[in-house]
């Protein structure tokens, strides 16, 4: 699904990416760890396209992203993508099922549908009563779920998650990533998860280790799909309606 070979990337002296490279299969979800600064979250804005590295490729399904402009890349990120965060990532001015249907309508659907879609989603994660809640008024634990379900409304290919358990108890960290993990799966949407936690990662089918920007270790199937013949179908979005 993702196909990424030999990633750079410098903020300046820092060399955030050394050389990474790494394939993401459709369906399954990958956790990134390693230490505080050996790149994970740098790896991860890659990958969706949110950076631009200084060398090396990335390729989401078919397109090559460093070969599209600007105004393409953002489309296909809007519609291919979901990004969850450590928190605070919810628009404070909008209620909840507000804030699921920004997705939907940012991608054309009617308001009327965009509704419908983003109240059956806050009830697939569980938080279908707190529709009209200001984020302010949400649990930590609550606010992931509605941030999820803004995630996933548009059925991404693959979701991005930076900690989306960092800053949650342990109980509610469960609780998502249970949530988070169940419907991607259900979806068959891939997930790329950045995690600290052991625990958070144990969710994971696949998990890789990020030092000092470089992959240290890959716990789980190969890296990197050596080979090439099946780019197409595997890598492609065909299989997927
Ligand atoms: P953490 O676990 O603390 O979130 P991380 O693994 O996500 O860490 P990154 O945020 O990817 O780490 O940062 C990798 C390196 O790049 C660090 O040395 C960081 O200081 C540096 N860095 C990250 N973003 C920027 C930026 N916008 N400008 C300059 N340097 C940056
Ligand atoms: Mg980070």
């Amino acid at each position: 699904l993702i196909r990424a070979r030999d990633l750079v990337l410098n903020f300046g002296q820092t060399q955030a990416l050394r050389g990474i490279s790494l394939d993401v299969y459709p369906g399954e979800v990958l956790a990134v760890m390693g230490p505080s600064g050996s790149g994970k979250s740098t790896l991860l804005h890659t990958l969706a396209g949110v950076l631009v590295p200084d060398s090396g490729t990335v390729r989401i399904g078919t397109r090559v992203l460093g070969e599209l402009d600007q105004a393409t890349r953002d489309d296909l990120r809007l519609r291919e993508c979901g990004f969850v965060f450590q928190s605070g990532q919810l628009l404070p001015d909008l209620g909840a099922l507000d804030n699921v249907t920004i997705p939907l309508l940012l991608a054309g659907v009617r308001r009327r549908e965009a509704i419908d879609r983003g109240r059956a989603e806050l009830d697939r994660l569980g938080v279908g009563q707190y529709g009209a809640r200001y984020p302010a008024e949400l649990s930590g634990g609550q606010a992931q779920r509605v941030a999820i379900a803004r995630a996933l409304v548009t059925r991404p290919r693959v979701l991005f998650a930076d900690e989306p358990t960092g800053a949650l108890d342990s109980l509610s960290a469960e609780t998502t990533m249970v949530a988070l993990t169940d419907l991607a799966r259900a979806d068959g949407t891939a997930v790329v998860l950045v995690t600290h936690d052991a625990r958070t990662a144990a969710y994971a089918d696949r998990e890789i280790i990020v030092r000092d920007g470089r992959i240290s270790a890959g716990i789980g199937v190969p890296l990197v799909d050596e080979n090439p013949a099946d780019a197409g179908t595997t890598a492609g979005f065909s299989a997927h309606p």
